[in-house]
């Protein structure tokens, strides 16, 4: 998963978008950039690492101009597009620079139509590149020097007839402005904002609405799936529909785990969607464990928390904090390798035992991928005392692959794949264990926008919105996903990264 922003204003934007981009850091840490316009140049800096740690205040010197647009980075681990950092660069036609959150699904074959129809060769192993240069190609189709906003949105149009799979973009054009565009599918969000100043009205994009408030930007409203928002360098925004059938199918998982609670995403409040779903699940917990004994519920910090809350204020049981999590520590699922993994749960998180000691405990966290955490964080609330503990996911099984640009393992790491529930309760060492239904899932997240008919719940149900998915596909991602292709490109990063910093050190 990655985050993008984007600012046209009319003051100098460096500042905005690095608050911009620390805000969304939960959305990737594994590389960051930004890239602003300054006499019609692109001033970049681009590094593996954290916001805080790739830009220092010589880059961020460098990065004049009052328009720019800014990436960070989770390795989509599949896509082999785990390396490089964005956003990307493209001389042609007038000098682009793009940011893009999603995974296209067509990557291979657009790589090869590339090179062989457009002459266009892409230099890394990333989709966005790919994006970027399918993007060129159809601004270079318009064939003039002068753009409009028809002729971009008209390249867009055509841009979403050529690529599949899921796209939240911002990309720069040189001479011309920013535009903002999201796959016809909606399946990663876009926000929009706006802030006036004295000179005017400035304009911001970005996944999250919670890189809006932090730049003190107003949320004016999602982009549309398909849409296009064009803001030119003079600050006049244009806005149009691009795809010929757009349908509204927002990923489900940025509600369970991605986006922060404060972000609100289609209409749809984060936090309010988590609470929704602690309600259901209690509901659920109540309705199939008619013998419970449970003495109280426990979160595992820290995104399930607002979803245990609500369960326990449904089963009127006390809720309690029984795990005190290190904050200096990076999150489980970036770490290479199953063995460091497996550590650093034990490193994240301690046990309080008065918390334990002696009770029947509810242990709810926001889902269950590969089963590590669950299992470790079961045998630490026995080791501190629990007599029994039950186990509640607000998110149903993870089954399947996500191709929409989340980083999941392969399926056979998925500990749900191929299961069932006495299974996986076996496995992770519960006393008794439950998930959510998928069609309770959608209907707490739905509740807040019931314009939204269908999400994109593939993980849940194997079933890919985009329908172009088949076997080969998902053998070929369950091969890349393996530990050792993941290390080997994330070896291979430095050597690419460096190249693309030249002359921004
Ligand atoms: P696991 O040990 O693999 O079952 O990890 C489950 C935990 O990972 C849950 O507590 C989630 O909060 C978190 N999680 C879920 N999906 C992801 C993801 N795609 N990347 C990183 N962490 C995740």
């Amino acid at each position: 998963m990655c985050g993008i922003v984007g600012i046209v204003g009319n003051t100098p934007v460096n500042q905005s978008l690095y608050d911009g981009l620390t805000v969304l850091q939960h959305r990737g840490q594994d590389a960051a950039g930004i890239v602003t316009i300054h006499d019609n140049t692109f001033r970049l800096r681009k590094a593996n690492g954290l916001v805080k740690d790739v830009f220092h205040t010589r880059h961020m010197m460098r990065l004049q101009g009052n328009i720019g647009i800014g990436h960070i980075r989770y390795p989509t681990a599949g896509t082999s597009s785990s390396s490089e950092a964005q956003p990307f660069y493209a001389n042609s036609p007038f000098g682009i620079s793009l940011a893009h959150n999603g995974n296209l699904t067509n990557a291979d074959e657009l790589k090869d139509w590339l090179y062989k129809e457009a002459c266009r060769h892409v230099n890394t192993t990333s989709d966005s590149e790919i994006l970027l240069n399918i993007l060129g190609h159809e601004l270079q189709q318009g064939g003039r020097f002068e753009l409009t906003p028809d002729d971009i949105f008209k390249a867009i149009a055509n841009v979403h007839k050529r690529v599949r799979g899921a796209y939240a973009t911002v990309a720069l054009i040189i001479g011309n402005g920013m535009v903002a565009f999201r796959d016809p599918n909606g399946i990663r969000p876009l926000v929009f904002g706006k802030r006036e100043t004295e000179k005017g009205a400035e304009y911001m994009v970005a996944s999250e609405s919670v890189a809006l408030d932090a730049c003190d930007f107003t949320f004016v409203r999602d982009v549309s799936p398909g849409e296009a928002i064009f803001i030119s360098e003079d600050g006049q925004l244009h806005s149009k529909q691009c795809a010929e059938n757009p349908s509204f199918n927002p990923c489900i998982f940025e509600y369970v785990y991605f986006a922060r609670p404060d972000s609100a995403i289609d209409k749809i409040s984060v936090y309010g969607s988590r609470v929704e779903m602690g309600k259901k699940l209690g509901e659920k917990i109540a309705k199939e464990w008619a013998d419970e004994d449970i003495d109280v519920v426990i979160p595992i910090p820290e995104t399930s928390c607002d979803s245990a809350l609500q369960i326990a204020q449904t089963l009127d049981l006390p809720y309690r904090q029984g795990f005190v999590k290190n904050r200096y520590i990076g999150r489980t699922f970036i770490m290479p390798g199953q063995e460091m993994r497996k550590k650093s749960v034990r490193r994240k998180l301690n046990a309080i035992s008065t918390e334990f000691a002696g009770k029947n405990v509810l242990l709810v966290d926001d889902s269950i991928v590969r089963g590590t955490t669950s299992e470790q964080i079961i045998d630490m609330a026995r080791a501190a005392g629990a007599k029994k503990v039950y186990f509640a996911s607000a998110a149903p099984e993870i089954r399947f692959p996500n191709v929409y640009g989340i980083d999941m393992p392969s399926a056979t790491e998925l500990i749900a794949h191929g299961r069932d529930l006495d299974d996986i309760c076996q496995l992770i060492g519960a006393d008794k264990l439950i998930f959510q239904s998928i069609a309770d899932l959608e209907a707490a997240v739905a509740v807040a926008n019931p314009d939204i008919k269908q999400f994109e719940t593939s993980v849940f149900d194997g079933q890919y919105i985009t329908k172009d998915i088949d076997q080969g596909y998902l053998e070929k991602l369950d091969a890349l996903r393996n530990n050792e292709s993941k290390e080997l490109s994330d070896k291979n990063a430095d050597s690419i990264i460096d190249m693309h910093n030249e002359g921004a050190e």
